[in-house]
């Protein structure tokens, strides 16, 4: 093989065009292969080059019989030794820097790594050409394999990592839809009981306070029984749609039943409380629904709501217990208004 004059690095640039040449036109790699690709990339034998290059643009598959008659002809009349230095040094560079980094890049380095040092060891040793040869082939088969084996777990990687980014959404959309009421897309009862749970026991830990709002539709089994079920399901949304845009920040509002709501309302006051509840009342009761069905207006929904706040002896249901008496007070003094715990005798 000519001496490279300019060094390390264009031998790994021709090394490396040889590989990507053979592979892509499946020209096996023998040593006599290699050794004529080095010269054709290397461009030092002007009459081998042009040869290649008609093979080449005649469309002929370039058989191990044609690398073998090529190369007879253009490095048979070299001297042996002379040979084997340039090929061994040639080869060494290439172990040494190709191989290397790749191998120290590669995930499979711990396999192949004992092999190429049995390589490194043959060749230092080789006193033939034939022996050089053979530790090339050596080498050329075990690039090919870490190249397959490589891409292979490379693939597998992607794979994976797809399949797990899939696993992860699918995982996030089950605990979504888990502690979301399908009809309203507001939290649902299951989640307002963890949530609830939580904010008593952060009371008792550290005193944060705060209010509960429960809502109920007036005459709803009327309204029902008027324009039906379905519309009265349309209701059920457009009402979880105020709630979802009334509150804002920490406040946790919930499908509690069939056609009730319940509103968390950390680090709020009962006052505060009850004027969120009276803004919730007046914005539900100024909505002008129409019929999806028909198309045509229907009657005004109205609301009533009760509230309280959480107080030391309260558990989770007794904090319940008392914004839902004040409901009851709010639908006894006449519907769609609020009464709180400060109302209940
Ligand atoms: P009040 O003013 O006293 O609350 O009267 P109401 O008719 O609303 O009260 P009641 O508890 O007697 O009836 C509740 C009705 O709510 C019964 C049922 O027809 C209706 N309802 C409950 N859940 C759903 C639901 O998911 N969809 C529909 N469309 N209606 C529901
Ligand atoms: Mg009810
Ligand atoms: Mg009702």
């Amino acid at each position: 093989m000519t001496e490279n004059p300019n060094g390390l690095e264009e031998t790994i640039e021709i090394a490396k065009k040889i590989f990507a040449k053979t592979a892509q036109s499946k020209i096996i790699l023998t040593p006599e292969a290699y050794q004529l690709w080095f010269e054709y990339f290397a461009g030092s034998i002007d009459t081998l080059k042009a040869e290649m290059d008609e093979i080449l643009a005649s469309g002929v598959f370039f058989s191990e019989s044609i690398t073998g008659k090529l190369h007879t002809k253009y490095f048979n009349n070299q001297e042996e030794s002379a040979i084997l230095d340039k090929v061994h040094l040639e080869t060494q560079k290439i172990i040494k820097d190709i191989f290397s980094e790749l191998l120290t890049t590669s995930q499979l380095a711990s396999n192949h790594g004992m092999k190429l040092d049995d390589y490194v060891e043959k060749l230092n040793s080789a006193t033939h050409l034939s022996e050089v040869q053979g530790v090339v082939k050596g080498i050329v088969q075990e690039t090919a394999n870490m190249a397959e084996s490589s891409r292979a777990l490379q693939d597998k990687l992607k794979e994976a990592t797809t399949q797990t980014e899939k696993l992860k959404h699918q995982l996030k959309k089950t605990e979504e839809e888990a502690n979301q009421d399908g009809l309203t897309g507001l939290n649902n009862r299951k989640a307002f009981d963890k949530k609830i749970k939580e904010l008593v026991d952060e009371f008792k830990r550290d005193g944060s306070f705060f209010s509960v709002i429960i809502l109920d539709i007036d005459f709803f089994k009327k309204f029902n029984d008027t324009y039906g079920h379905q519309t009265g399901d349309y209701v059920l949304q457009l009402l979880g749609g105020i709630l979802q845009k009334n509150l804002k920040g920490k406040d946790f509002p919930a499908r509690y039943g069939g056609e009730e709501f319940i509103v968390l309302l950390p680090n709020t006051t009962l006052d505060q409380a009850i004027i969120v509840a009276e803004q919730l009342r007046i914005q539900i009761s100024v909505k002008k629904p129409t019929d999806p069905k028909t198309g045509k207006p229907i009657e005004k929904i109205t609301v009533s709501l009760g509230v309280s706040i959480i107080n030391r002896q309260d558990t989770v249901e007794t904090v319940v217990g008392k914004a839902d008496k004040a409901l009851y007070l709010a639908k006894d003094s006449g519907r769609n208004n609020v009464k709180s715990e400060k109302d209940l005798a």
